[in-house]
């Protein structure tokens, strides 16, 4: 199988063959750290962490780059309006963003390098592009030539007339013209500068993501991903300053995820569908959204769309997700039952059990169990459909819930039986781990979470079946209820009281 990706670039989708044979660099690029992290911060290393999985899954080694941006605008704006050092707040938001990562399992990164730690190799950037005379130096500024790129806007598809960036920066001075774009700001009173040949001064932001992910990743390198609102003027400019340094390809594939839209309604009682992001207001905060609805359900949301789609984020999506992640946990559980033992989080995968079992009664479900999972893999393979993939895994759980049904499968007997349906449930699992699922206990994602709220659970369902041995149901009908307008559901179980999230 061939995996085929969607390259911005060529607006096609292309046959996916590494730089170097075996190895993929990939830059996502990443955010600028002046105030906490919201959803729309995780949505791409939420992707990029599943696509990693997977090319490793397929053989390959593969180095993943996320910088952080401590130098730039916003950042010392925030400074200024909250009288809070840069270095602070940008430590502040860095280590936030950080745990909120690590919180949805994305734990592929393998290096963060800031802007502010790679002043350097920006100047040097600046130098060479200023020998070769793509770029000039103003009155302390370095500007890009626009007009010595025959190739510029070849990424987003403009030209050079429909650019506005350089009407937003009225303030430069010695600019040639409106659409170059600025690689080195003098120095500002109040702002962090550095030395460099051109005066104190600072880079300017996009300069920032092409001397890191080069310097990391080598002068061309397999995939630059962003989300959509990066293509223009960001990704364009990165592109363009990179290929004039080196007269090289910079990045072979351009990625480009959807934008996290949340539906609101206006005044005329319509829905609409706006762009989430931090200046329209209804920016939802990554942390709260982790605390509310757990981390592994926000993950399984964000992948249950294709990547180059927008997320809609609205409370009927949420929910639809969380019922789409209990089936799987449901089936776990119905195992854990059968087989009297928690879920391994190892175990036999199918084609390991096929052998001995194709020519048996269990035959049928390994067979399409086997089928299942390519197409997961097929999936996959196109574009990295993740929706299309955890599709397949519905189809998947659908066939061993009935084959279980149809056997009447219990713990008492049929081990062959139980043998099968754990190794089919194992592919599932293990798939879902391509995808950075289930990585919690499976069965019980919620004790793991916090070790407090077990115990805190425990000492409810043990109260409740105190009061109702002495037969006060009033007060056990009432802690149900009150679990119950919380989201919390008992179930009552020959082995006792388990509980789970609506
Ligand atoms: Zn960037």
């Amino acid at each position: 199988m061939s995996l085929r990706v969607y390259n911005t670039l060529t607006r096609e989708k292309e046959l996916f063959e590494p730089v170097h044979p075996g190895r993929v660099g990939i830059y996502l690029c990443g955010p600028t750290v002046y105030k906490p992290p919201h959803i729309g911060h995780m949505v791409g290393p939420v992707i990029f962490d599943a696509i990693k999985r997977y090319l490793k899954y397929k053989g390959y080694e593969v180095m993943w780059v996320v910088n952080i941006t401590d130098v730039e605008d916003k950042l010392i704006d925030a400074s200024v309006k909250l009288n809070v050092p840069v270095e602070e707040l940008a430590s502040r938001y860095t280590h936030e963003y950080m745990e909120c990562l690590s919180l949805l399992g994305v734990d592929g990164i393998d290096r963060f390098p800031k802007a502010s730690e790679h002043i350097q190799e920006i100047i040097e950037m600046c130098t060479t592009l200023i020998e070769k005379d793509h770029a000039y130096a103003a009155e302390g500024n370095v500007y890009f030539d626009v007009s010595r790129d025959a190739d510029y806007g070849k990424l987003s598809n403009r030209k050079v007339e429909q650019q506005e960036s350089g009407l937003r920066e009225v303030e430069s001075s010695g600019k040639r013209n409106p659409s170059d774009f600025v690689l080195w700001k003098a120095a500002k009173p109040g702002e962090p500068t550095w030395d460099s040949p051109w005066g104190k001064g600072r880079p300017g932001w996009h300069i920032e993501c092409s001397a890191m992910s080069m310097k990391y990743l080598g002068r061309t390198f397999d995939m630059h991903g962003g989300g959509m609102d990066l293509l223009f003027p960001h990704h364009e400019n990165e592109l363009a300053q990179s290929e004039s340094t080196t007269d090289q390809p910079f990045a072979r594939f351009w990625m480009h995820n959807g934008l996290t839209r949340i539906r609101t309604k206006s005044k005329s009682g319509e829905w609409a569908d706006e762009k989430m992001s931090g200046s329209i207001g209804n920016v939802v905060s990554a942390r709260d959204l982790i605390d509310r609805h757990g981390a592994d359900m926000l993950r399984y949301f964000l992948l249950s769309t294709h990547y180059r789609r927008p997320i809609e984020f609205t409370d009927e999506a949420l929910a639809n997700a969380r019922k789409g992640l209990a089936v799987f946990q449901r089936l776990f559980e119905r195992l854990e039952r059968i087989t009297s033992k928690p879920f391994p989080t190892e175990g036999t995968d199918i084609e390991r059990a096929a052998a001995t079992m194709m020519e048996t009664e269990q035959g049928p479900l390994v067979r399409s169990i086997i089928g299942f999972k390519m197409k997961f893999l097929e999936m996959m393979d196109d574009d990295f459909n993740t929706a299309g993939a955890i599709a397949v895994m519905h189809e998947m759980a659908g066939e061993i819930n009935s084959f279980i049904e149809k056997n009447r499968i219990d713990r008492e007997k049929q081990p062959e039986m139980i043998e099968a349906a754990m190794a089919a449930t194992m592919t599932l699992r293990n798939i879902g781990g391509i995808l950075g699922l289930f990585r919690q206990s499976a069965a019980r994602p919620q004790a793991v979470e916090s070790g407090l709220t077990d115990q805190l659970m425990k000492l409810l369902i043990q109260l409740r079946a105190d009061a109702r041995q002495q037969k006060n149901f009033a007060m056990a009908d009432a802690v149900r209820k009150g679990l119950s307008e919380i989201g919390i559901t008992l179930e009552d179980r020959p082995e006792g009281t388990i509980w789970r999230r609506e």
